[in-house]
């Protein structure tokens, strides 16, 4: 079996309809025919200010979205990334194997700086891309299923997976991205220009899966779309309805060309209201489920540490391989 890994952050409490479509949707379909390790990176998280108990509650809370979307832990293994120090441990190798120039050419890293402003800019945000460098080759993965706005930091983890190998011999699989194209960047409703974020989305731009349907209808019905009326795909011309339509299509698992037929000759409202529906059918039995897991944190936890466990023996192989490729004296 091939092997995947992905993450996500515990930031903002619930997760997003990009983050669903764009990437954890893949990965429990992923569970049936890869090897699959996922993980909540609150390492990740705190590469921005975190309230320290917000963060703890945030990465149960991140653990129970997604056993409520269906990752079993039967079939992947599912754990905290601070669980397994490997990540850390390797991260510190990467880092020394990455230019400044190159990890400077990170556009999140500076969309996310050029947001917070120098001062408030941690060191730790600029060298994120590369503590995911060593989550993915940790794992030796084969693919990183994820959204569009992480291609460049998978191209990133190639060239340095390639560049370790080279220098030192054979060590890393160097992996590639699993991205879906019609799910790659689901974009913000108030803006369908940019992505939908969970840092930096206005809370009327984001369709947040945990929020009372209510809610999510209200911005759907507010979402912006384009002059004219016609009902057409066309990410161009018409960002805002397209991206509509590929919420809809992907959450009623039919195409986008289907929909866009069903569709013509009616108003935008049309599409909007219905679109209301299926998010509030799909997000009411998925938020009850994240309770339930949530109402039981000692499960919840002994979950999480026997993934961390499996995740653990996997990542000591592999960072004693590299440990020792360097040259670092072992220990004992
Ligand atoms: P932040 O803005 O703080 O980075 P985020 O919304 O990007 O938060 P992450 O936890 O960083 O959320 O991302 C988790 C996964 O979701 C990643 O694989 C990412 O590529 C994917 N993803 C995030 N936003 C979108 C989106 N709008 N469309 C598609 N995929 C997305
Ligand atoms: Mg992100």
């Amino acid at each position: 079996r091939p092997r995947v890994l992905s993450g996500i952050q515990p930031t903002s409490g619930s997760f997003h309809m990009g983050n669903y479509l764009g990437a954890v949707r893949q990965w429990v379909a992923l569970q049936e025919t890869h090897d699959a390790f996922y993980m909540v990176v609150d390492l990740h998280a705190l590469t921005l200010p975190q309230d320290p108990r917000e963060l703890r509650a945030n990465t149960r809370l991140a653990a129970a979205q997604l056993l409520a979307t269906g990752l079993d832990p039967e079939r992947c293994t599912l754990f905290v990334q601070s669980h397994v120090p490997e990540h850390a441990q390797l991260s510190w190798v990467m880092e020394c194997m990455t230019g400044f120039g190159e990890a400077s050419r990170m556009t999140q890293f500076k969309d996310k700086s050029s947001r917070h402003g120098a001062d408030r800019t941690s060191v730790g945000l600029f060298t994120y891309p590369i503590l995911q460098v060593a989550d993915i080759l940790l794992y030796q993965a084969d693919q990183v299923p994820v959204g569009e706005d992480q291609r460049q930091h998978i191209e990133l983890t190639r060239n340095i997976a390639e560049r370790f190998n080279g220098r030192y011999g054979e060590t890393f699989t160097v992996p590639e991205p699993y991205i879906l194209r019609e799910t790659a960047k689901i974009f913000d409703l108030q803006d369908p220009t940019v992505k939908m974020s969970k840092s930096s989305s206005s809370p009327k731009g984001i369709i947040d899966l945990l929020d009372d349907p209510k809610a999510s209808a209200k911005k759907i019905k507010s979402a912006v779309t384009d002059t004219g009326s016609e009902i057409r795909f066309d990410p161009e011309q018409k960002p805002g309805v397209s991206n509509l339509l590929t919420i809809l299509a992907t959450l009623t698992d039919v195409t986008v060309a289907e929909v866009e037929q069903k569709y013509a000759g009616k108003g935008y409202g049309a599409l909007k209201t219905d679109l209301a529906e299926v998010v509030s059918e799909w997000a009411a039995p998925f938020s009850a489920r994240t309770r339930e897991y949530l109402d039981d944190p000692e499960t919840l936890d002994s979950l999480l540490a026997e993934g961390a466990e499996k995740a653990r023996s996997v990542a000591a192989e592999t960072l004693a391989q590299a440990y020792d490729k360097v040259g670092l004296l072992p220990g004992k």
